[in-house]
């Protein structure tokens, strides 16, 4: 039987089962089409990244002697939807059965099992082969419990896969979670690393999405890419990490600072989303380094990088296949604002927004504490609507795809959810920012202050922000004593919060 098995852009699993056999009667498709770069608009490296990759697998499945169809987003007979393109191929190569990889977002599950049903030959789909849990496990998980708390579902993780247990129960070294040491702010010592790049030639990708018209966002080094897009490259990122940067990496998770972009992180998350890279090869490798160099590297370091990846990824998937489709429109806060013009450009005086947001549009990457408690934050305390939130996280980072970023940004870090993904929003006062790193120091406004013209921004919107949404979060036990707090609080000096706030909301960029 002829069959045709169709390959998306984020399914590169080289270690999958379909690939371990060659058969004359298969054939593999993959293509980069308008269809995918233009659903939401993409960071140029995101798209690079993305289609380099892409034609690094093809043709690695083509020296492995499968037969492989690839359509460059150029190629004449490519044409552009995913539908389309499966048609022609379907009849041009007379194709009697169609297989498919489970999509991990939810319009393209859709969209593909809508064109199996049309079909007037047989079609199946597979799983991908690539994350610890099942689409369904976590609903499973969770069946009958009021709250959906990752930690519990972490520590079942860690029984379940025999990771870091000292026998069925007990973790090794007493504790399940090691976050309260994950919190120092770095002052320029211990040195960090430079990150492993790659020297690569992009000029001919861009020139392709120029002459396409491919319509992108953020800035791109032409002589200096510093993704990597193969499965070796991967490989050599996953290799520095545990070399250079894992003895730190729990220690400075949650750290900012304006002259390391990257501090102690892993930058994997292009590797594992697109997954060239398993989770489980991840912790299994970083594990046995780990294991090999105990007495250098503190447990609270890598049960720092496990909870991440075997906790918090695989959780986010979870959740999103739960909760997916409604909790694409979900808008609890109600928040209507517009995201500030400065997102999109990096014209701010507010220094902890003026460095995440360029390095986001530089480097088409922040780390967790930047797009949580800076990005997101101001975003949250301005009340700005979810979906401009979720449509420019979704393009600017090189590993925003649907399923993880939607659960972080609209969960996590919007509270649009309501409290599935966090108990209580993620929202704070400059203070926060200034006790995990350096911004304030060089920054216009006054962290310190909370009146007048050059008081810290954070300051008066987190007040507002509480004052606004107060009947919101009436039955949250975690917010009972900023409630009270706000409740306490001099009139006079609410208000004046209340009218810088709407001021800073009406001209973010310039009040
Ligand atoms: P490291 O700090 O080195 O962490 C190691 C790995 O753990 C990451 O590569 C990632 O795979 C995993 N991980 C860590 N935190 C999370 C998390 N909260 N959810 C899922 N996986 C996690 N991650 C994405 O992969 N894609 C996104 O689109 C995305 N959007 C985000 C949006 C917001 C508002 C927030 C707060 C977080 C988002 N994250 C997203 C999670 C996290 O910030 C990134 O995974 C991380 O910054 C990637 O950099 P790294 O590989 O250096 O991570
Ligand atoms: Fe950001 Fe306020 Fe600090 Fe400036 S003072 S860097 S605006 S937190």
């Amino acid at each position: 039987e002829k069959t045709l098995r169709f390959i998306l852009g984020d399914q590169l699993n080289h270690k999958h089962s379909w690939f371990q056999e060659r058969n004359e009667n298969v054939i593999y498709f993959m293509a980069e089409t308008q269809q995918e770069t233009g659903y939401v608009r993409h960071h140029v490296q995101k798209v690079v990244a993305f289609f380099l990759s892409m034609r690094n697998f093809a043709n690695e499945l083509k020296e492995k002697g499968h037969q492989v169809i690839y359509y460059q987003i150029d190629d004449k007979k490519n044409q552009q939807n995913l539908p389309s393109n499966l048609d022609q191929i379907l009849k041009e190569e007379h194709i009697e059965h169609f297989e498919y990889l489970y999509p991990d977002e939810y319009r393209l599950d859709i969209k593909l099992k809508t064109y199996c049903n049309k079909l007037d030959i047989t079609s199946e789909a597979y799983d991908t082969e690539h994350f610890y849990t099942k689409r369904e496990d976590i609903e499973k998980f969770f069946e009958g419990k009021k709250e959906m708390t990752m930690e519990y579902f972490y520590r079942d993780m860690r029984k379940k896969h025999g990771i870091m247990m000292l026998n069925d129960k007990k973790p090794e070294g007493g504790e399940w979670n090691y976050d309260k040491s994950n919190r120092k702010k770095w002052t320029g010592k211990p040195s960090i690393p430079e990150a492993k790049t790659f020297d690569k030639d992009i000029s001919g990708v861009l020139k392709q999405l120029k002459a396409m018209d491919v319509k992108t966002m953020g800035r791109i080094d032409e002589n200096k890419f510093p993704w990597p897009t193969s499965r070796e490259e991967c490989l050599k990122v996953l290799d520095y990490f545990c070399e250079n940067l894992l003895v730190h990496f729990g220690d400075y998770e949650d750290a900012l600072h304006t002259d390391q972009k990257f501090l102690f992180h892993s930058r994997l998350s292009f590797a594992m989303n697109s997954k060239m890279l398993s989770p489980k090869e991840v912790i299994e490798t970083t594990l046995d380094y780990y294991y090999e160099n105990k007495e250098n590297i503190d447990i609270s370091q890598i049960e720092g990088f496990v909870r991440q990846i075997l906790g918090w990824r695989e959780f986010m998937r979870g959740i999103y296949w739960k909760e997916m489709p409604g909790y694409k429109s979900k808008n609890e806060l109600k928040n209507t604002n517009k995201l500030p013009d400065f997102y999109w450009t990096g014209e701010t005086d507010m220094n902890c927004l003026k460095h995440s947001v360029n390095q986001s549009l530089d480097d088409a990457y922040a780390h967790h504490i930047q797009r949580l408690m800076i990005l997101g934050n101001f975003a949250l305390l301005t009340m700005t609507d979810p979906d401009e939130v979720d449509a420019w996280y979704l393009g600017v980072y090189i590993d925003a795809i649907e399923w993880v970023e939607l659960t972080n940004t609209r969960g996590m870090s919007q509270f649009a959810d309501g409290g599935i993904v966090a108990t209580k929003p993620y929202v704070s006062s400059g203070s926060y920012i200034n006790k995990m790193g350096n911004y304030c120091k060089s920054c216009k406004y006054k962290v310190s202050k909370k009146e007048g013209d050059d008081a810290c921004p954070f300051n008066n919107l987190y007040w507002n922000f509480l004052y606004e949404k107060q009947e919101h979060f009436k039955g949250n036990m975690r917010m009972n004593m900023m409630m009270s707090l706000l409740k306490k609080m001099k009139k006079e000096t609410l208000d004046n919060h209340i009218n810088r706030s709407r001021e800073i909301i009406k001209n973010p960029g310039n009040f």
